[in-house]
């Protein structure tokens, strides 16, 4: 009797996550549509993997008064991330769909999970970053079901797709915009490289797209411009803060966006001198210990500069770290520990 009771709690589970994955799959493409013209559709759709763990995913819609483009923004992908997710609540609580031409898609906490459980890069639930999940599984687990969800229901109607970031709580990091600089698809890289000039963030990083049709795309706005749509990121904000100028920069960026695409009027700084990138140097950690480093992020960096040290818990020298290439640092490990493997710093090279 007890193993038929949890059995058919089994069976029941299975169906139950059948009918909540099902309700989240078929009901977006619907919610866009009964949107009404001039409103704010507000809701939540909630994930369940097979392990017990569920997560919600608030989205919001907003449908001008007159019809045009679809831009979504995502922000919250990493929950340690504040100053994009304060960025949209702040415009969030702005926009009036009297006033925009078009639909704003909007998840405003992508990683609920990492978010409350305050989780630097990974979803708490299943260990797993969302950064790193697209294009997802739909039976997979609740990152891997949050990625699938977005690919298939998010980026579809989407024409240009906005992910907003900033430095993790370890990370120090200068404000860019970036996008890819995807050959074959020429007409969404022009209009991304003009989105992102005309940001608001005076550091353009462009990516070079270099993967193929089928593999995984890993990121949100990669994956969108494999899906063939326009993608760009900002990244603004560091070290678990709520910094107010990074705050403002991530939500006049989203305003300088919709500008440049007919959708709302608005009229925010552009800086006269942009510093441009077209690539971009990792350099991974070479040994886990005490991270010492003089230099902050958008410093320039000279190729064989000392950039830092790695000591061990009794102080004693493990590794010196030095520049491989000379550029400026785009972000960096801001905080003492760093373990072997993970990326330590990024060096944007400029245009040359
Ligand atoms: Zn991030």
């Amino acid at each position: 009797m007890r193993k038929l009771n949890s059995l058919r709690s089994i069976i029941g589970g299975i169906f139950f996550i059948i009918a909540v994955y099902g309700k989240a799959q078929e009901n977006f493409a619907q919610k866009i549509e009964q949107t009404a013209a001039s409103s704010i559709l507000k809701y939540t759709t909630e994930f369940t993997d097979s392990f017990g763990n569920s997560a919600k995913l608030p989205i919001v819609i907003v449908k001008g008064k007159q019809q045009g483009r679809i831009l979504t923004v995502l922000a919250g992908v990493h929950g340690y991330e504040y100053p994009p997710i304060m960025a949209v609540q702040s415009f969030l609580k702005e926009v009036n769909p009297e006033d925009l031409k078009g639909t704003i898609i909007i998840l405003p906490i992508a990683n609920t999970a990492a978010f409350y459980g305050r989780s630097l890069f990974v979803n708490p639930l299943d260990g797993a970053n969302l950064n790193n999940a697209f294009p997802g599984k739909e039976d997979g687990t609740i990152t891997q079901q949050i990625a699938h969800f977005i690919t298939k229901n998010i980026i579809p109607p989407t024409d240009v797709f906005l992910d907003i970031h900033g430095g993790d709580a370890s990370e120090d990091l200068i404000p860019f915009v970036c996008y890819y600089n995807h050959k074959g698809k020429s007409e969404a890289t022009e209009l991304a490289k003009k989105l992102s000039k005309t940001s608001g963030f005076a550091n353009v990083v462009s990516y070079p797209y270099t993967i193929e049709d089928d593999e995984p795309a890993k990121y949100a706005f990669k994956q969108a411009v494999q899906d063939g749509k326009v993608g760009l990121s900002f990244e603004a904000g560091k070290l678990a803060n709520v910094q107010e100028d990074a705050v403002v920069l991530n939500k006049n960026g989203i305003y300088n966006v919709l500008n440049a695409l007919d959708m709302y009027t608005s009229n925010f700084d552009i800086p006269e001198k942009l510093e441009l990138y077209d690539n971009q140097v990792y350099i991974k950690i070479p040994a886990t210990g005490i991270f010492y480093s003089d230099l902050y992020a958008g410093e320039p960096v000279k190729k064989g500069q000392k950039i830092g040290v790695i000591t061990n818990e009794f102080g004693e020298l493990l590794e010196k770290v030095l520049a491989p290439e000379s550029g400026t640092i785009l972000y960096k490990i801001g905080t003492p520990p760093v373990t072997k493997g993970e990326t330590l710093m990024c060096i944007g090279i400029p245009v040359k």
